[in-house]
């Protein structure tokens, strides 16, 4: 499951969990991207932050890991890199890439079509707010077998990370949106905290 998780929120773990036993995946792989081009509007949290509170979001389950590689690599993340590391590293394992609603039809929008569904299976998970459908890629679809890519219901969980930033940028509670440990994370570390600068009370 790859992701900003700037921070990650529990809609993440619900979609990630529920997939997991859909379809009886032995591990969970969450990978927190490295530059997001797609996100260049906004600052986006140092990569090891948003590592970090991966890995304490994910350490109590047995059955998920956090990967560095999109994290390590050089360049901005393209999930056919992610896929290509992932493959090399579980030469024997069957990938399933795991998006939610909004962010299915970009990623296979994009670039090297027909590798991506040579490293993976798609699975398409709903989320409040976004209609759960291939749209436009339905024609492209047709050629491909019928599970290179599945939509499933998940339990809905109207979260994102970005409600999680406002909320801590203006000192609301983020407590059960995400983890505990992220919640104590994100107020160690400052984040998502106005600068001095951008506030109006200069406090
Ligand atoms: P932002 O608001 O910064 O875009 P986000 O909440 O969308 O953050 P991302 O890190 O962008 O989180 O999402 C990673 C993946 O998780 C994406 O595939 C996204 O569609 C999915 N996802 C995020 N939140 C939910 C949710 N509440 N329910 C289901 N899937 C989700
Ligand atoms: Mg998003």
């Amino acid at each position: 499951m790859g992701g900003t998780f700037d921070p990650i929120h529990h809609g993440h773990l619900v979609a990630a969990s529920e997939v997991a036993d859909r379809f009886a995946l032995d591990e969970v792989i969450f990978v927190p991207t490295g530059q997001p081009w797609q996100k260049a509007a906004r600052t986006v949290s140092p990569a090891e932050d948003r590592y970090l509170m991966t890995v304490i979001a994910t350490a109590s389950n047995p059955s998920f890991s956090v990967s560095r590689v999109d994290v390590d690599r050089e360049k901005a993340t393209y999930t056919v890199d992610t896929l290509r590391d992932l493959h090399r590293q579980h030469p024997d394992a069957e990938l399933f890439f795991i998006t939610g609603a909004d962010a299915l039809e970009s990623i296979l929008s994009w670039q090297d079509w027909e590798e991506l569904f040579e490293l993976a299976k798609f699975v398409g998970v709903s989320r409040p707010g976004f209609e759960l459908a291939v749209g436009h890629l339905a024609e492209h679809l047709e050629g491909l077998p019928e599970d290179a890519v599945t939509l499933i219901e998940v339990p809905a969980l109207a979260i994102s990370s970005t409600e999680c930033r406002l909320r801590a940028a203006e000192n609301r509670p983020v407590w059960y949106l995400v983890p505990d440990g992220v919640v104590q994370y994100i107020s160690k570390r400052n984040l998502y905290r106005p600068h001095d600068s951008e506030r109006l009370d200069g406090a």
